[in-house]
């Protein structure tokens, strides 16, 4: 054997498993393979000037490499169940927090320690909110911000890096169950593993069907949201985010009874391109750093679609209009919320002499050309919604950005300990369809480890 266990993935999930294993017994033997790159060889081409837009690299740095998708996220550990993902469902409410809390210990522990934890118990917000049929869910959030979240990061690998090997650059190709563990074959070679952890994310969603469908795992797809990216001036959520940092609203439409979701909330942050699998959509994050922050807050507005049978497949669907973005605009299309409520598109000029100042050089376009109209309807009723409790979210400046897709990934049939139906074979992380967030893909990770340290 040459690992006890191996890791297929550097995301928040395999490493916080590397991380525990280590802590748990020093003597075990890991391997981490990991497609991307090094922390600090990740680099997005995107530098605003010469290159404006995704430039369709080999190896995405913004989705893979060692931090996965996290790496350059805006670092928001939200501790809670209400969203984030469903690792309360396979270990117990109680234990999930749990797990949250270590975690969150870990990162301020490496870095983490000067930044701030928002909490929603007490806020006055949460009445306003239902006074103006919004719901406000719970939870505690600590922002590392982009900046902190790579020093935390950079600094765990440093801890690492000696007694985990890490194999950067190597994608795994396929796994194979042998009677005794798992083999591991990538460009590298084949490694042979007593147990093995799947935490390849969202990049490897279409891996991780391949992987499931060729060991006879059963897996589930019926979800995905779709939706835009708001960007207006930080002092209208002013009262929001200075007490909650990110609000996270949800709001049930009166035309269909859709559920509509605020999610990733940026105050004084930018809006960014995400290339998931060559299509481009929208992201937004945020610096902790003052001397990084801009005049404008970004929040995406999240149109939850389920199918039923006989579709299956919901990312697909998704996929399919964030393509037709990219058709029309080359790219991510920037509409002014005064445009698309008069039926016309946005031009280059209009959002010049606009009051919110773009800070993503999007396509000027007609976002009602590509959001189906139920969608489209569910997040214009929501903007007036939240225009009641932050009143100037529906002026006419406020920009839209199209599309922000939230792909899940299909959940796979795993049992209460994240293994599978192949003894040894664990799966975490967003890749398992369980978990959706920083602070639940590194809960699994955790949790898995201790399972496989019998602690
Ligand atoms: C721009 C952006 C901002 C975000 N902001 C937040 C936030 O503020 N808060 C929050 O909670 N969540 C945020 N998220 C989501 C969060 O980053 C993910 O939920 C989290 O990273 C999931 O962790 P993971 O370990 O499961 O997977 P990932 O982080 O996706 O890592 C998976 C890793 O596996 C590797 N991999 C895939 N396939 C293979 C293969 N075949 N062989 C080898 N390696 C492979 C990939 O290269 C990748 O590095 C953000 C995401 C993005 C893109």
């Amino acid at each position: 054997m040459n690992y006890d266990v191996s890791i297929i993935g550097a995301g928040p999930g395999g490493v916080f498993c590397a991380y525990e294993l280590l802590k748990k017994d020093p003597s075990i033997k890991v391997g981490v393979f990991e497609e991307g790159y090094p922390l600090d060889k990740r680099k997005c081409p995107i530098d605003g000037i010469k290159v404006k837009s995704c430039a369709g690299c080999r190896v995405c740095s913004i989705m893979k490499g060692f931090g996965g998708a996290g790496a350059f996220s805006d670092g928001k550990y939200n501790i809670t169940n209400d969203f984030g993902g469903t690792l309360y469902e396979y270990i117990g409410r109680d234990k999930a927090i749990g797990l949250m809390k270590y975690v969150d210990d870990i990162n301020v522990a490496h870095g983490g320690g000067g930044t701030r934890m928002f909490s929603t118990s007490g806020t006055p917000l949460k009445k306003t909110c239902m006074q103006n049929k919004l719901t406000l869910l719970e939870a505690q959030v600590r922002h590392l911000g982009t900046d902190v979240n790579y020093v935390v990061l950079g600094r765990i690998y440093e801890e690492l890096k000696d007694k985990v090997d890490f194999y950067f650059e190597t994608r795994v190709d396929t796994i194979k169950d042998t009677s005794e563990g798992f083999d591991i074959v990538c460009g590298k070679g084949t490694f042979h593993s007593r147990k093995c952890v799947i935490s390849v994310g969202r990049s490897g969603s279409k891996w991780m069907e391949g992987i499931c469908g060729d060991l006879g795992i059963k897996t589930m797809s019926n979800r995905v949201d779709i939706g835009v990216r708001v960007e207006l001036p930080a002092e209208i959520f002013s009262h929001i985010t200075d007490e909650l940092y990110e609000g996270k609203i949800v709001y049930r439409t009166e035309k269909f009874e859709d559920r509509v979701r605020t999610f990733c909330m940026n105050p004084n942050g930018i809006v960014v391109n995400e290339n998931t699998n060559g299509i481009i959509t929208v992201n937004g994050h945020s610096f902790e750093d003052s001397e990084m922050k801009t005049e404008n807050t970004n929040f995406a507005l999240l149109v939850s679609k389920h199918f039923s049978e006989p579709f299956k497949d919901s990312n697909g669907y998704g996929e399919s209009i964030a393509r037709l973005s990219n058709m029309l605009g080359g790219g991510v299309i920037v509409q002014r919320f005064g445009d698309l409520e008069r039926g016309r598109r946005s031009r280059k000029k209009r959002i010049e002499e606009g009051t919110v100042r773009p800070t993503l050089a999007a396509t000027p376009g007609d976002l009602s050309l590509v959001l189906p109209k139920r969608i489209l309807d569910g997040i214009i009723e929501m903007i007036y919604a939240l225009d009641k409790i932050a009143p100037g979210t529906a002026n006419d400046d406020t920009l839209l950005y199209g599309v922000e897709v939230k792909f899940y990934n299909m959940e796979v049939e795993l049992d209460d300990t994240l293994q599978s139906r192949h003894k040894g074979l664990y799966i975490i992380g967003d890749g398992s369809g369980v978990t959706h967030s920083l602070s639940h893909a590194s809960a699994s990770g955790v949790f898995v480890a201790r399972e496989i340290a019998g602690a």
